[in-house]
């Protein structure tokens, strides 16, 4: 049976990060709107994700306010990973709950980043090291309400989170 994995673009490549650990880089130019990753998972809600949580580690993706996509092995983790770092200046935005596109044309060696505020709604927060000019520091799961990033980003939140902000 094959396993389950998300979709990475043959333009992509997993590659050590200058931000943290592996990171998702382009390995020719990608054009904006062009798909780079769309995420697998199985869906499972949040008691299964508590129970889960040593093999899901952070790799949880939400897609409802009780659903969520995440591997269910160690074997899969790997398979559904993206290993699309989080940047305060990223590149990619999101299509829909699970398809990441370049929000604007992406250079060969560039990572591959998203902004976690455009699908994270959850009581978490992480130390940000993107380095990029605009860095907010720390990255909570709550940051998709600041209306700075709701004007920046728009159309590229998650749709799960575009119907809360509406
Ligand atoms: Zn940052």
């Amino acid at each position: 049976m094959a396993l389950l994995k998300s979709y990475r673009s043959p333009k992509t490549e997993i590659k050590k990060s200058l931000i943290d650990g592996n990171g998702l880089f382009a390995k020719t130019p990608i054009n904006k709107g062009e798909i780079a990753v769309i995420r697998a998972g199985h869906i499972i809600t949040d008691k299964e994700l508590y129970k889960y949580r040593d093999v899901v580690d952070d790799s949880d993706l939400q897609i409802l306010d009780n659903l969520y996509l995440a591997p269910l092995s160690k074997e899969e983790f790997n398979n559904i990973m993206t290993f699309v770092n989080h940047s305060c200046n990223p590149n990619l935005g999101l299509l829909g709950n699970i398809i990441f596109v370049a929000m604007h044309k992406i250079e060969a060696g560039q990572e591959l980043l998203l902004d976690y505020a455009m699908f994270d709604n959850n009581k978490d927060q992480f130390a940000c090291n993107c380095k990029s000019k605009n860095c907010r520091k720390i990255i909570t799961g709550k940051d998709w309400m600041k209306k700075d990033l709701q004007k920046k980003y728009k159309n590229y939140f998650s749709s799960y989170l575009q119907e809360k902000i509406k």
